[in-house]
């Protein structure tokens, strides 16, 4: 077999991230301003509540996993906004596994998925984040299972994925953001991959994010939100796509003008409920689901107790 065949798993990606330019999707080059005046006049009541001094911050800032806390169990999210951030093995794994696909995607030559976690686990120490304090301190246990669940997700990659050819114009964890009411409001985001670029008005990116598990309609959600940034930014991407590497399967959805508008009127929702909790002006109402599992305000709610009494198995992202 000739090293440039592709297996079925990586000729799939191939052949739903090509697309002739004459089937890519045309966007008003105005549905960016469209955009952000809808989201700025349905964000302008938040706008004395975070200038309040009932607002911790000066700035309301909106994540994908910020917006699907807020459209979650409501009184979870109260218990975590009160708890500092802390590093744990999967949020570890996660951050490793991505800084190894990273390198994969940028490196010179052949390399073993072993060896770029082991090159990414090196970088992360060397960084001045809070991750490096949390790898260095992990006992020579938890460090070889990080080092083996991060491995066998980047080998998953390696595995799916057709090698990523510099014309595609691959790009890792590259920030986005979209500034909103005088920079009181800021929508940002990381996603996993992307690939493509627009030409003119004409969308070219894809947006990839990857996962773990069963599907979740918040995954599509995540997506979406991503693709609202891009408009903001530039143009609206023409694919989103969560790929399940456990799977090898995508869930691909195709970026159109009401997709966005529904992208935005959640984003005003999630950042409405947000503000109302951050600053106490309501009490938070509970949605008993999978996350009960590990939620901080567990020990203290029957509801949540009543659900993991019958609870389905839970699912992962890296
Ligand atoms: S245990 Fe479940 S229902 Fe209760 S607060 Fe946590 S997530 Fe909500």
């Amino acid at each position: 077999m000739h090293a440039d065949q592709l297996n079925p798993a990586q000729q799939e990606v191939v052949d739903l991230l090509g697309a002739p330019m004459d089937e890519r999707p045309t966007f008003d080059p105005g549905l960016r301003d469209e955009l952000r005046a809808l989201l700025e006049e349905g964000l302008a009541p938040l706008v004395p509540v975070i200038e309040s001094d009932r607002f911790d911050d000066d700035v309301l800032y909106l994540s994908k996993h910020r917006l699907a806390q807020a459209h979650g169990c409501e009184r979870k999210f109260t218990a975590e906004l009160s708890e500092p951030f802390q590093w744990s093995p999967p949020i570890a794994r996660g951050t490793i596994t991505h800084k190894a696909i990273e390198l994969s995607v940028h490196w010179q030559g052949e390399a073993s998925p072993l060896a770029l976690v082991d090159e990414a686990m090196a970088r992360l120490e060397n960084t001045d984040r809070s991750i490096a304090d949390y790898l260095t301190g992990c006992d020579p246990t938890e460090r070889a299972e990080l080092r083996a669940e991060s491995a066998a997700a980047t080998t998953q990659f390696a595995e799916c994925f057709p090698p990523l050819k510099a014309k595609w114009r691959p790009a890792t964890d590259s920030p986005i953001r979209a500034e909103l009411c005088a920079g009181l409001i800021v929508l940002s985001g990381k996603p996993d991959l992307t690939l493509g670029q627009p030409a003119a008005t004409v969308a070219g990116k894809v947006i990839i994010d990857f996962k773990t598990g069963r599907f979740s309609p918040a995954h599509r959600e995540d997506l979406r939100f991503y693709a609202l940034v891009e408009a903001l930014r530039i143009l609206p991407p023409r694919l989103l796509a969560t790929y399940y590497l456990d799977q090898a399967r995508f869930h691909p959805e195709e970026v159109t003008r009401d997709l966005l508008l529904s992208a935005a009127e959640r984003v005003i929702d999630g950042a409405q409920r947000y503000a109302e909790l951050a600053s106490g002006s309501r009490e938070p109402t509970v949605a008993p689901g999978p996350a009960c599992r590990w939620c901080p305000a567990q020990s203290d709610c029957d509801e949540g107790a009543a659900y993991l009494e019958d609870a389905p198995d839970g699912h992962a992202d890296w």
